[in-house]
């Protein structure tokens, strides 16, 4: 299996926002890594960019 067919990502679930490491695939079907979907049974993910920032957004910081 070539490398550069599947990207490694984190997905999060588009129902409850709960966050699986991932596999996107180059036809764009996201599935996260050894399950079958998102512990709520959706199966619909969007990719969470790692740029740099935190996947969680920190509060305010005073
Ligand atoms: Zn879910």
């Amino acid at each position: 299996m070539p490398n550069g067919e599947i990207e490694r990502t984190l997905a999060a679930c588009r129902t409850c926002d709960s966050v699986y490491a991932s596999r996107k695939w180059s036809d764009g079907t996201i599935q996260p890594i050894g399950r079958p979907g998102c512990q709520c049974g959706s199966t619909q993910f969007r990719t969470i960019k790692n740029t740099g920032t935190p996947v969680i957004p920190e509060k305010k910081i005073k």
